[in-house]
């Protein structure tokens, strides 16, 4: 019989969206546990079980878009309160780079696995929808956070240990492949063959039909050097994220060029400032026109071994030391001078949770309004939430700065904070600071879709306030909504 946790046991967020992704997970399962309830409020559906030595809570996404992603790390972060990161496996499209690069053999390929890792300071995700027109091009701003410190020491043990083949990627592979000798439908996991991998010329339109038979492969083919395995390689890099899907190889290549951008996923841009997590996504097309679905469950297997193979080098010791649970780690600073009696939360780093154990403990403890505008103007969800729960604050009053909560929230694009506060009663009309502005004119300006989303989405919201030079937003006519 499967054992049962409480829900304080689980320390890893697994985040996947598919039913190949999920089922590629369940498979690398070491131990599956039985399933908790659900709490009200939390519409999520978990998978439990045990990964390496980590409790792990599988949660998979409605439809796709950062909306509905922001949504459920939300909830996961309520009902697990232990989660210390999240890992955000499936599959994405690649951006590969011409045959001509550095080590022709080592370009993007199907099958491959792209992990999210920060350069010179900068994010590791591109927000490839907030972005505006200058000079005729066109330019992004909006890099998100950084992933933890703890993920980036597992990623750089991961990377080492496949220089030096000691990585367990491709046992796991293996493993899910020879599920197929029982179960046929399993077939599907496994490798296509590098035959089935075409890239076409970014010139070369898509004739129709799924298979590309009509295209014309006989000079709109890339020629690539083969590789001497079909091990999939790991690429780190910048991922690129919004909720439209690419279909253009022209719009890839410029993205690619401008950004060093290497895939392309739909989900992570309403994640990645709420938790620390990785980014890892399996290469299943070429993000052009050709695009089809063949390489999605191989994709979705290789994704799901690097992660495992991630968790295999991070300890348990190592994750619970983490005291930072869902706190924004690029403001966490000591606090010195303080003495229990004058503690009150600085909103950074471990005094979230010193914060909820000494309410635990029934010590009471003074919450200004200021306290809230800043953990929501920060982002840090879980401090946001904990104060909702205790305190009693005018949702509508503003800080010392200007700011409602709610306002600070959509000024550091912080979605999940922005809909607990809603959820919590706050009024999305009221103005803020000078001239008039208000969160959704914020929102707008900032060219932030995930929470003009959130914010045209609640009964409340004045639409005629607007004020009409705001519209029209420009609209990149590469981006295709599927
Ligand atoms: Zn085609």
């Amino acid at each position: 019989m499967s054992r049962k946790l409480n829900y304080e046991a689980y320390t890893v967020g697994w985040i996947s969206t598919l039913p190949c992704e999920l089922n590629a997970a369940r498979a690398l399962l070491d131990e599956e546990h039985e399933r908790l309830p659900s709490p009200p409020k939390d519409d999520n559906v978990y998978l439990l079980g045990r990964m390496e030595e980590h409790n792990v809570a599988i949660v998979i996404l409605g439809p796709c878009g950062p909306c509905s992603a922001s949504q459920a790390v939300t909830n996961l972060v309520r009902t697990f309160p232990s989660i210390r990161f999240g890992l955000l496996v499936g599959v994405g499209g690649g951006a590969p780079k011409p045959p001509h690069s550095s080590n022709p053999r080592m370009d993007i390929r199907l099958g491959d696995v792209v992990v999210s890792e920060p350069e010179d300071g900068q994010g590791c995700l591109l927000n490839y929808e907030a972005g505006v027109y200058e000079n005729g091009g066109l330019v992004i701003r909006n890099h998100l956070n950084k992933p933890s410190k703890l993920l980036m020491q597992g990623t750089g043990i991961v990377k080492s240990d496949h220089m030096f083949r000691r990585g367990k990627m491709q046992e796991y592979i293996d493993q899910i492949a020879s599920l197929a000798d029982d179960m046929e439908e399993w077939e599907l996991y496994k490798y296509p063959g590098r035959y089935h991998d075409q890239l076409f010329k970014s010139d070369c339109p898509h004739s129709g039909g799924d298979d590309c038979r009509s295209c014309d492969t006989e000079h709109g083919l890339e020629k690539r050097l083969d590789r001497r395995s079909d091990s999939p390689v790991v690429h780190y890099g910048c991922i690129a994220s919004g909720s439209s899907v690419i279909r253009s190889a022209q719009y890839r290549d410029r993205l690619r060029d401008a950004w060093g951008v290497c895939c392309f996923e739909m989900e992570m841009a309403g994640i990645m400032d709420d938790l620390p997590s990785a980014v890892i996504r399996g290469i299943c097309d070429y993000s052009d026109s050709h695009k089809n679905k063949t390489w999605q469950p191989y994709a979705a297997v290789t994704a799901a071994a690097y992660a495992k193979d991630l968790l295999r080098v991070i300890t348990p010791e190592n994750v619970s030391s983490q005291t930072e649970t869902i706190a924004d780690e690029c403001h966490t600073k000591p606090a010195y001078g303080l003495s229990l009696l004058q503690f009150t939360p600085t909103l950074h780093g471990g005094h979230y949770a010193v914060s909820r154990l000494l309410h635990s403990r029934g010590i009471n403890m003074s919450f200004a309004h200021d306290h809230l505008v800043k953990a929501a103007s920060i982002g840090n969800i879980a401090m946001v939430n904990l104060l909702l729960a205790i305190g009693s604050f005018d949702l509508d009053r503003r800080g010392t700065d200007g700011s409602t909560p709610l306002a600070a929230a959509v000024a550091g694009g912080h979605r999940a904070t922005v809909e607990s506060l809603l959820r919590a009663g706050a009024n999305p009309n009221i103005e803020f600071g000078g001239d008039r502005m208000t969160p959704l004119f914020l929102a707008i300006l900032k060219g932030d879709e995930g929470i003009v989303d959130l914010l045209t989405s609640t009964k409340q919201i004045d639409l005629t306030s607007l004020k009409s030079e705001v519209l029209p937003i420009a609209n990149d006519p590469n981006l295709e909504l599927d």
